[in-house]
């Protein structure tokens, strides 16, 4: 079960207090998606990944804990365009990206990637074409993160998160290179993944699959 708490947190960057909801905890059941989206219950627990100041619209996991360095990602013409549009029923969507403005700002391109990837999740929820856009500037982030020497498991995320995006955007040539990284990979789980995901591109299948799919098919041969 998923269990919610509202408090009252004052945003460290303009000072605004605001009642927040927060995410006390939750259960996941089932496997992830092959971009590691989580299964349910936590899949719809997103809109509490994030705080959202409705006064300057800072976005972080806790509105009232932020760096120096955070505060001097939200200026410039870039942020401002964006907190000036926050509203619409694709709020959720522009929250993302907001704090994917944060996180580049701050170097982080892995966090950039997942920030986008989550924008990308809400706007395909909704039926909104913006997904694969999302998708596509999440590929180039991680791109980025890739080729900064991570360590293992982040590159083996990273990865499994750049073929799954450029396979649902139709870039399949591109997303092949990357799933044959996976293939051979010394986790049968991540080498069933990268085979799945080869037989996929092949059949030029952008649809969306879970990693429970990738190993169910490598059972049956
Ligand atoms: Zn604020």
């Amino acid at each position: 079960m998923t269990t919610i708490v509202t408090e009252t947190v004052t945003c460290r960057s303009c000072g605004t207090a605001s009642e927040q909801e927060k995410l006390a905890g939750t259960t996941s059941f089932g496997w992830p998606d092959l971009d590691l989206r989580p299964p349910e219950m936590r899949r719809s627990t997103m809109r509490l990944w994030l705080q959202d100041c409705p006064s300057c619209g800072f976005v972080a996991a806790d509105l009232s804990n932020a760096s120096d360095a955070e505060k001097d990602a939200i200026k410039g013409e870039r942020w401002n365009d964006a907190a000036a549009d926050r509203a619409g029923p694709d709020a959720l969507t522009k929250r993302f990206a907001r704090r994917a403005i944060i996180e580049t700002h701050l170097g982080r391109h892995g966090l950039v990637g997942f920030r986008l990837l989550c924008a990308a999740w809400d706007a395909e929820d909704r039926g909104d074409a913006s997904a694969n856009d999302y998708r596509g500037d999440a590929v180039a982030h991680l791109g980025t993160a890739l080729s900064d020497d991570p360590d293992a498991k982040e590159a083996t995320d990273w990865t499994l998160q750049i073929v799954d995006a450029l396979r649902r955007s139709g870039r399949f040539e591109e997303a092949e290179e990357y799933a044959d990284r996976l293939i051979g990979h010394a986790s049968a789980k991540i080498d069933a993944i990268g085979r799945f995901q080869l037989r996929l591109i092949l059949d030029d299948d952008s649809r969306r699959y879970t990693m429970g799919d990738a190993l169910e098919d490598d059972e049956d041969g």
